[in-house]
């Protein structure tokens, strides 16, 4: 039955850097996406769909040779503040020794810079086309695209999303936190420049943040809040638009003088119980979980996964062998609850208003500012850096 030694299912930034990682490695792999990325510019000069990287996912996508010289911002400080309170997280850069605490990146930069390497790598096979069925038989798995091509191999990745559809032809578990909450991303323009800042602002309905483009008079939106607020913000006019955001953000960056086109994402924190379902099949990315864009950590943690499963694969003669994958398993499954349940916490933290509450988050948050290493520490690994830095 086996074509391929590797199929992986999905070509967005987790499956795309999982196939060239592991064709870099040696292995045949087959990578299926439905459709071919285009890249994207809206009418602020940037595209909408923007992904904050660490230092780790960096280096990785550097190394799979799809890092990309143009579309992305370094930011070297991050500040976060809420509603509420009079103090504020201020992390930058250089208190770990570091010029940059990450990179914000056009997401379609990405895809096609990313497709564009699939399709030259000389041990990928790229096939185009909607999975419709798959068939794990004793000696391989079958994948059934749309238009009957058949494509088979000893073992399959699913990098295929959120709804994933091979977790679901799986019937594979998943624990699922309600979230009630959408987001809203946009680009806009502003008086003043970012400062190479990511901002973000806790109000009671959800975060806001105001991440730095190339331009410094441009950021891209990610405001999480509830579903109604949202279809309210989505129909308002740009210039009223502009009055709500820039006083949700407390002009921290002068007026909002434009906004592109709006577009709203549902939310959802799930997690699948079991990431190595069957002996033959391994689910990784928003595949494997999803988890609240309050921090931009989803692709960051999908590609911890590829990383840590090509840990595991590097130099194995065959990769269906349960025994290999049990502390992958275990490991990844842990890190996507804790991952949950410190979004989970964040959310329903900053979305009380009681006095009380407010008094202990502004304690809290001056404690937690004052304590250099513990702050030092955190910062290291949310930048997917070993402790004492790499
Ligand atoms: C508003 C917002 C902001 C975000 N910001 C950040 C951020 O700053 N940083 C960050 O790290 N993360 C961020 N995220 C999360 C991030 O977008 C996701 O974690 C990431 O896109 C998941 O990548 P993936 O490759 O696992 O899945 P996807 O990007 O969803 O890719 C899945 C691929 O599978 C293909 N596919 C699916 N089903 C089929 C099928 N049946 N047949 C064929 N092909 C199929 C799809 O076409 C797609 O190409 C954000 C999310 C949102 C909603």
């Amino acid at each position: 039955m086996s074509d391929h030694q590797v199929l992986v299912v999905g070509a967005g930034l987790v499956g795309a850097t999982c196939a060239l990682a592991l064709a870099d490695a040696g292995f045949e792999v087959a990578i299926v996406d439905r459709s071919e990325p285009q890249r994207n510019r809206g009418a602020l000069g940037i595209d909408i769909r923007n992904v904050a990287l660490s230092p780790a996912s960096a280096a990785l996508l550097d190394s799979v040779g799809i890092w990309p010289d143009e579309g992305l911002a370094s930011y070297e400080r991050m500040y976060v503040w809420e509603q509420w309170g009079s103090s504020a997280l201020d992390f930058r850069a250089a208190e770990v020794g570091r010029t940059e605490l990450g990179w914000l990146v056009e997401a379609s930069a990405l895809a096609v810079s990313a497709w564009q390497a699939l399709r030259t790598h000389p041990r990928v096979a790229v096939y185009l086309g909607e999975l419709e069925a798959l068939d794990e038989a004793a000696d391989g798995i079958a994948l059934e695209l749309a238009g009957d091509t058949v494509v088979a191999g000893e073992f399959l990745i699913a990098a295929d999303g959120a709804r994933s559809f091979v977790r679901r032809a799986l019937d594979v578990p998943v624990r699922t936190l309600a979230v009630d909450q959408v987001a809203l991303a946009t680009v806009v323009r502003t008086a003043a420049p970012h400062e190479d800042t990511a901002w973000q602002r806790f109000l009671t309905d959800g975060p806001l943040a105001f991440l730095p483009a190339p331009d410094p008079h441009v950021c891209s939106i990610v405001w999480s809040q509830s579903a109604g607020k949202a279809e309210r913000r989505l129909a308002m006019d740009d210039a009223a638009f502009c009055a709500e955001i820039g006083h949700a953000i407390e002009h921290r960056l002068g007026a909002v003088v434009a906004v592109d086109q709006r577009l709203s994402f549902p939310l959802v924190q799930q997690r699948v119980e079991q990431c190595v379902p069957t002996p033959r099949v391994v689910l990784i990315g928003d595949a494997m979980r999803t988890i609240h864009p309050l921090a931009g950590l989803g692709v960051n943690l999908g590609l911890e996964d590829v990383q840590a499963l090509l840990d595991v694969a590097r130099g194995q003669p065959a990769l269906a062998e349960p025994a290999l994958w049990a502390r992958f398993a275990r490991q990844r499954q842990a890190r996507s609850e804790l991952m949950m349940q410190i979004m989970a916490n964040l959310q329903r933290l900053f979305g009380q208003t009681n006095p009380l509450m407010t008094l202990l988050r502004n304690v809290g948050v001056q404690t937690f500012n004052s304590l250099d290493m513990v702050k030092h520490q955190i910062m290291r690994e949310a930048m997917g850096l070993q402790a004492g830095g790499t």
